[in-house]
């Protein structure tokens, strides 16, 4: 992509309202844009990484033979009135629209009723299970207080899965492989080391979830680890009478603030079962589907991911999730000559800032804006035949000959 053919602009300091890391580098670097109070627009690099997150999610989902989706966000109020969630004494955070026709629609803030509902369409046997289905989906909630940039909107993107079952062992075997698949996503994204598995408090039909607990100042959540972190809570559960059915009584626990990324849950029949989806066993006999759901926050990720690597420059990406690999520089008439024939081929993979600009200032965007590794080609390193390279993550910086730089 060329810098000078976009719209983006980088700000020598963040707008006033933007208080928290995440947002403040994100806005300044020019990958979002703030609508108000926890609604954010993202921009074609802020897009870009959203596209790379949920690339890894998707492959990882695929793996386990996950079906992907995509359901409405407008809601029938009718399957959640069957399960009770439609009550704004139940669920605090529901945003509520009218149809001109009359009548009250509700925007989703999940989406346990809806797809519970649609799979009364799709499952009839046992021969149609299990099943797993999930979607990228723009999630609406009511939240009291917006802080923390883009950990917590308003409006906001989850990947929600679902799975079915005819058995309780069938939902067990496939929630164990979620927490594995889960375990590969943060690593991937690059936050295996700070991100732990939490027992956490499961609602009244499972005794725990489990949450994915990033490690960060700025969570909103408090999580107690023991000293090999081979157990690890939620505040809402460290009590004698979890840690002893954890077999944990007695060791010492440290605390730390943390971000949850994820939250899956053994549902059983919670939905299932007031909202009446059956199948008709090998016996013929009908009974009631095992359900299990999964989210993961991929807008929040985004933020905590930004968040967790910054440094007093800037962004500093993994690679994975970096909208470019590259920050191609050129100085000098021949040395962006140089420059234009490295971009050639290699948009997806280079932002080329052609703009007229002085080294200093692209050298700063190119640290604000995280991209993994500069490549400078000027009329002095082509004294050497050679670009400079250097990495946004050590600031360390070498020479490559072109030949190599055009092979790699
Ligand atoms: P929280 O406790 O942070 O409000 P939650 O437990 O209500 O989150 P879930 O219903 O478990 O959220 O949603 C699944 C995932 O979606 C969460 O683990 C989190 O990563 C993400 N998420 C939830 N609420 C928000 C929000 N307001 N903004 C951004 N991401 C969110
Ligand atoms: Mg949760």
């Amino acid at each position: 992509m060329r810098l000078s053919k976009t719209f983006i602009k980088t700000l020598r300091e963040a707008p006033k309202d933007e208080v928290a890391k995440n947002s403040a580098f994100l806005t300044r670097a020019g990958y979002i844009h703030k609508e108000m109070a926890g609604v954010y627009d993202y921009l074609p690099l802020g897009l870009l990484v959203i596209e790379n997150i949920k690339s890894v999610v998707r492959e990882e989902l695929n793996k386990l033979g996950c079906q992907e989706l995509l359901m409405s966000a407008l809601q029938n109020p009718a399957p959640w009135e069957k399960s009770g969630r439609f009550s704004n004494q139940e669920v605090d955070i529901w945003f509520k629209t009218e149809l001109s026709s009359g009548g009250v629609l509700g925007l989703a803030p999940t989406h346990e009723e809806p797809i519970t509902e649609m799979m009364k369409s799709y499952i009839s046997s046992y021969k149609d299970l299990p099943l797993y289905v999930y979607q990228f989906q723009t999630k609406f909630r009511n939240e009291f207080r917006a802080k923390s940039g883009i950990l917590r909107g308003r409006e906001f993107l989850m990947k929600d899965l679902y799975s079915f079952h005819a058995s309780e062992e069938d939902l067990d075997d496939f929630y164990a492989k979620v927490e594995k698949a889960y375990a590969n996503i943060y690593k991937r994204l690059g936050i295996g080391d700070c991100t732990y598995e939490t027992f956490a408090s499961g609602g009244i039909f499972s005794k725990f979830s489990h949450e994915f607990q990033t490690v960060l100042p700025i969570g909103e959540d408090e999580i107690y680890y023991n000293t090999d972190k081979s157990v690890v809570l939620n505040k809402e559960v460290y009590n004698d009478e979890v840690l002893e059915e954890l077999g944990a009584k007695g060791q010492k626990f440290e605390t730390a603030n943390a971000v949850e990324v994820g939250n899956i849950f053994k549902l059983k029949f919670k939905y299932s079962e007031p909202l009446g989806l059956k199948f008709i066993d090998e016996n013929n006999k009908p009974q009631t589907v095992y359900m299990g759901c999964y989210g993961i926050g991929v807008s929040r990720l985004m933020g905590v991911i930004a968040e967790k690597f910054a440094d007093e420059k800037g962004l500093v990406w993994p690679e994975v999730v970096a909208p470019f690999k590259y920050y191609l520089v050129g100085i000098g008439d021949k040395g962006t000559e140089e420059a234009e024939k490295f971009y050639a081929g290699r948009e997806d993979e280079i932002l080329f800032d052609d703009r007229d600009k002085r080294p200093g200032e692209k050298f700063a965007d190119s640290e604000l804006m995280g991209i993994p590794f500069r490549v400078v080609i000027s009329d002095k390193t082509l004294e050497e035949d050679s670009a400079e390279i250097t990495d946004r993550k050590t600031g360390e910086s070498w020479r490559v000959k072109l030949d190599e730089l055009f092979e790699g």
